[in-house]
Parts: structure tokens; C-alpha cells; sequence
């Protein structure tokens, strides 16, 4: 066990020209938790995300992932030392399969590396049927929602069935974190629930979860802690109870909405 957070933001600052979209945020992750990032629209919750991604550079502050300095790291970087993450907006790749696009998420973690080329099986046969195995692995997380559907198009697939593709190819990479953004969006109540205890089971497996998240249910139900943004400062943070208690956020968040 590491000692310590697994993933700590200290002084983090965003800024896209005269807008300041993250202001000053520190925080901490332990790891095997799961933490929830809440705020209004626009209040810098993708933002961060995309800065503790490597996909836009940070302007100020630091990110530290088991107390290493990760900052300024590129995204294939990261992902290989163990930060996977999902998009609101799915970015899958509609004309190739279920089990494709899970290779693809697997492929940002093994093939880069000094090691990969000493480590690689000596067949290209027991490779491929190797990652096989290991993306059914992943994909059995979602009990047979898709299984049955390996070799289908992903534009084949319901709108709840793509998003839990894109969970998968995350996961494929055996991260340490997974980021989660709005997982749940556009899926009905049903669908929401059975998100949630998969995202539970995840978290049991000794994943550790940063999930951004508009339906409070989820977040109340799953959060151990949850941070509170508003205009790109974090104004709360706490267990759902501490949060929803706490009268500032009240009035900035659900005050709101
Ligand atoms: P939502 O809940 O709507 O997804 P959010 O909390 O994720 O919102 P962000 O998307 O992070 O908020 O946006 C935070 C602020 O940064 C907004 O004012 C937004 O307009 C601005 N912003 C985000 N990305 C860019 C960019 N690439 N260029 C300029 N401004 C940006």
C-alpha cells in the first residue's frame, strides 16, 4: 500500500485567454475511493479533467500521482502510468466492434514502454487471443449487456450499450484511476442503477473513481467524498452528507438549478 493519496492536485489554475475556468484547486484522492466533482455548468469540472488527462496543459499548479510530479505529462503518458478516463461526449470509433474498441484501450497501455517489445509473447496468435480474453474480462463488468455483442458495430449499439463501451476501453488500459465524465448521461432510471453498482463493483476490485456527475442520486449513493466547483473554485468538499448540508452549496449549486 502506497501512503499518501493516489492522485493529489495542488494549485491547479486553468485559463483559455481572459477566462480563469480553474482557479487554485487542491485536492486529494485516496486511493480506493470514489470521488464525485460537482459544480453548474461551466464551473470547470471537464476542464479538469482534460488538464489531469494531459490533453490541455495546466497554467499553474501541479498534479501528483502516487507522489510523483505527472504535470505537463502527454496523454499516452499518463494513461500508461495508470490514468484512464471516459468522455461526456463518447469518443468511440463507430465503425469498428465491441471488442475492437476495447483493444484499442488496451493498446494505450502495453505497446508503449521499453518493455513492451521484451515482454511481447512470441506468437502474434497467443497475443491477439490473450487480449481477447482480457477484453471479455473487461467487458464482464457489465454482465451480458455485452458480451453477446463482441463482434457488432458500435453504431449498431443502444445509446446505454456505447456508453458502457467506452467504460470498458478505459478499463482495458488496468488503470489505477479511472475519470469518469457524466457516465450516467442520457442513460433512464434503470439503466442509472445498474451503472452504479458496476461503477461499485469497480471501485470493490480496488479501482479507485473521479467521477463527474449531474445526477445527485448517483453521486449521494456512491461518493465517498464529493468536491464542489463554482466558477472554478472549489467551494465545498465532504461526505454527501457534509455537502449537501453545507450552506454555500445550497445556494451555489442546487440553489440553481
Ligand atoms: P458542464 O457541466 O456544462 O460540462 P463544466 O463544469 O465541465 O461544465 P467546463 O467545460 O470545464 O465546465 O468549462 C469551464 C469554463 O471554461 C467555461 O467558462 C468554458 O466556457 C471555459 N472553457 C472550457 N474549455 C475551453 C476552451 N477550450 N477554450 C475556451 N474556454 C474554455
Amino acid at each position: 500500500e502506497t501512503p499518501g493519496p493516489l492522485l493529489e492536485i495542488r494549485g491547479l489554475v486553468k485559463r483559455y485567454g481572459g477566462i480563469i475556468a480553474v482557479k487554485e484547486v487542491d485536492l486529494k484522492i485516496a486511493a480506493g475511493t470514489i470521488v464525485a466533482l460537482i459544480g453548474p455548468n461551466g464551473s470547470g469540472k471537464t476542464t479538469m479533467f482534460n488538464v489531469i488527462t494531459g490533453l490541455d496543459p495546466a497554467t499553474g499548479g501541479k498534479i501528483l500521482l502516487q507522489g510523483r510530479d505527472v504535470t505537463g505529462l502527454p496523454p499516452h503518458e499518463l494513461a500508461r502510468l495508470g490514468i484512464a478516463r471516459t468522455f461526456q461526449n463518447l469518443r468511440l470509433f463507430n465503425n469498428m466492434t465491441v471488442l475492437e474498441n476495447v483493444l484499442v484501450g488496451m493498446h494505450s497501455r502495453t505497446t508503449t514502454g521499453a518493455l513492451g517489445a521484451v515482454l511481447r509473447p512470441p506468437s502474434v496468435a497467443v497475443e491477439e487471443r490473450e487480449a481477447r480474453e482480457r477484453a471479455i474480462e473487461v467487458l464482464s463488468v457489465f454482465g451480458n449487456r455485452l458480451l453477446p455483442r463482441l463482434d457488432q458495430t458500435v453504431s449498431e449499439l443502444s445509446y446505454a450499450n456505447r456508453r458502457r463501451v467506452e467504460i470498458a476501453r478505459a478499463l482495458a488500459s488496468q488503470p489505477k484511476i479511472l475519470l469518469l465524465d457524466e457516465p450516467a448521461a442520457g442513460m433512464n432510471p434503470g439503466e442509472t442503477l445498474e451503472l452504479a453498482e458496476q461503477i461499485r463493483s469497480l471501485k470493490d476490485m480496488g479501482l479507485t473513481v473521479f467521477l463527474i456527475e449531474h445526477k445527485l442520486n448517483v453521486v449521494n449513493d456512491l461518493a465517498d467524498r464529493i468536491v464542489v466547483l463554482d466558477h472554478g473554485e472549489k467551494i465545498a468538499e465532504g461526505t454527501p452528507a457534509e455537502v449537501h448540508a453545507d450552506p454555500q452549496v445550497l445556494e451555489a449549486y442546487l440553489g440553481r438549478k
